[in-house]
């Protein structure tokens, strides 16, 4: 795989201030593939400075050009789709198929979304005796995880832009190819130099330097909640703004008038997809007593299906961790149905697709995020029984609702704490605003609700006449 030894900063590739590398490595077969420099300190601040130094002419250029620009970028990303899908592919592991229509092909969506919304937006309008400006934040430091590794910056950097704020962007650090692919495009697609700046290393050092640093305005962050809240914390202490998408338990809520088949077939898929690594996956399956051993047997038999048909989990400590919930799962008493600890073969970071059944809502398992392709079915009373069970983590960004009709579920669903919720199987929208409720997070991406987490207001008063 091609890798740059440099940092992307001030429209260049420069060499990185240290010299410690991180090394990439393909979760298939755990072969080396390529390898990054590890930023440090000296890196993020060369970063900051390019990004303050283009802010003022980005943020006077008119949004019918900077919307050019972001049109351009999509154009390069649909130009470039094989070689980015294949990187995502080597540096994460997901199936290529599931790499070219979803890794890259939903970034394309809200690249070209941004273009769009930069090129319509209303970012001027009269309140009485006001004219109220929306104007950038400023310097924006992006901090992404790896599990859906181009859409994660997309979904910062093409709002930030479309706004007229510049970005200092530190990927994940197990895919740091697709990030410097993505600046390439950047770079291809015209946008100035400063305005997108790259800095490649590890969290705790380059990712922690870029969230302190006095000269971004602006921290969005997609992570853990563990790391979420250090940084929510050091931005408040700073009196800086900030956004969270953090992690989720969310529940697919299967009422009693559902097309059952459709319902748990579709959303053993939604939790198996891209190996569980999914912070939006409905991970619990809420069933009616009634129908819950005919579930329970569905479940089974779609999740058998996948069998070897998942990529491996993205890292060898990750495999550790879904396999000491699955432990835990079989120690605090719930059913294994299907799959377990054992990988499938010898090379690889495999995780079998695993079912339990008998879950209670307090077990770990049905609490805490896995980020792995293991599904928990819950048995449920009664309607309030389902909501409160529903409603009973910390998390709150996404779920699902199957109903008879529409009106049913949605009924149900505006009784859920979180962010979205898809209506018997209503698909993904990349315009539609993506956030959590509770400790899922703070603010929200994509579409014009995305675009305003880079917006500050000014209020000009004018005399009336
Ligand atoms: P993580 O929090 O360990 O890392 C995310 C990013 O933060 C990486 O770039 C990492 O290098 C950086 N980081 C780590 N420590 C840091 C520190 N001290 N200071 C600054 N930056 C630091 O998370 P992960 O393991 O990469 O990703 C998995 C988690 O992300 C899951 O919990 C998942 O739910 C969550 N997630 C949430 C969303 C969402 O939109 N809500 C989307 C994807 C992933």
């Amino acid at each position: 795989m091609k890798a740059h030894e440099g940092m992307y900063i001030g429209g260049a590739w420069r060499p990185a201030v240290g010299s410690d590398i991180i090394e990439v490595v393909n979760p298939a077969d755990e072969q080396v593939i390529g390898q990054v420099p590890a930023g440090i300190a000296d890196d993020v601040d060369a970063a900051v400075r390019a990004a303050r130094a283009a802010l003022p002419a980005w943020a006077a250029t008119p949004p019918a050009e900077r919307a050019a620009r972001l049109t351009a970028l999509r154009d390069v990303l649909v130009a470039r789709k094989d070689e980015i899908a294949e990187t995502v592919t080597a540096e994460l592991g997901s199936p290529l198929p599931f790499s070219q229509g979803v890794h890259v092909g939903v970034p394309i969506l809200v690249a070209g979304s941004y273009a769009e919304l930069a090129a319509t937006h209303a970012f001027e309008e009269k309140v009485g005796n006001s004219v109220v400006r929306q104007e950038p934040v400023g310097v924006v430091g992006a901090i992404t995880p790896w599990n859906y590794p181009l859409h994660q910056i997309v979904a910062k950097v093409a709002p930030a832009l479309a706004a007229g704020c510049t970005v200092v962007l530190k990927p994940a650090e197990d895919t740091p190819l697709t990030a410097q692919l993505f600046a390439e495009a950047v770079h291809e697609a015209g946008v100035p130099a400063g305005v997108f700046n790259l800095v490649t290393g590890l969290g705790p050092v380059a990712g922690q330097a870029l969230a302190e640093h006095e000269g971004v305005d602006l921290v969005s962050f997609t992570g853990s909640t563990a790391v979420g809240r250090k940084i929510g914390a050091t931005a408040g202490a700073a009196i800086k703004k900030v956004a969270l998408e953090l992690g989720g338990k969310s529940a697919n809520v299967i009422l009693p008038s559902a097309d059952l088949a459709k319902a748990v077939g579709v959303g053993v898929a939604n939790v198996m997809s891209n190996s569980g690594q999914t912070c939006s996956a409905w991970t619990r399956m809420l069933v009616h007593r009634e129908q819950y051993d005919e579930a329970v047997e569905l479940a089974a038999a779609a999740a058998a299906k996948y069998g070897d048909r998942i990529g491996p989990v993205v890292n060898a400590k990750q495999r550790e961790r879904v396999q000491g919930y699955i432990d835990k799962g079989v120690s605090e008493g719930a059913r294994l149905v299907v799959g377990g600890t054992e990988g499938p073969g010898e090379r690889g970071y495999f995780v079998q697709p695993t079912v339990f059944a008998d879950v209670n809502p307090e077990m770990t398992i049905a609490q805490e995020e896995i980020f792995g392709p293991v599904l928990s079915i819950l048995r449920y009373e009664d309607e309030d029984d389902a909501v409160r069970i529903a409603n009973g983590t910390v998390y709150g960004l996404a779920g699902a609702v199957w109903a008879g009709d529409d009106a049913e579920a949605a009924a149900f669903a505006l009784r859920l704490e979180t962010g979205q919720v898809d209506i018997n199987g209503g698909r993904f929208n990349p315009r539609a605003p993506f956030g959590g409720y509770k400790q899922s997070g703070v603010g929200r991406e994509l579409g014009a609700h995305g675009l305003a987490e880079y917006l500050q207001t000014k209020s000009l008063q004018f005399q009336e006449r």
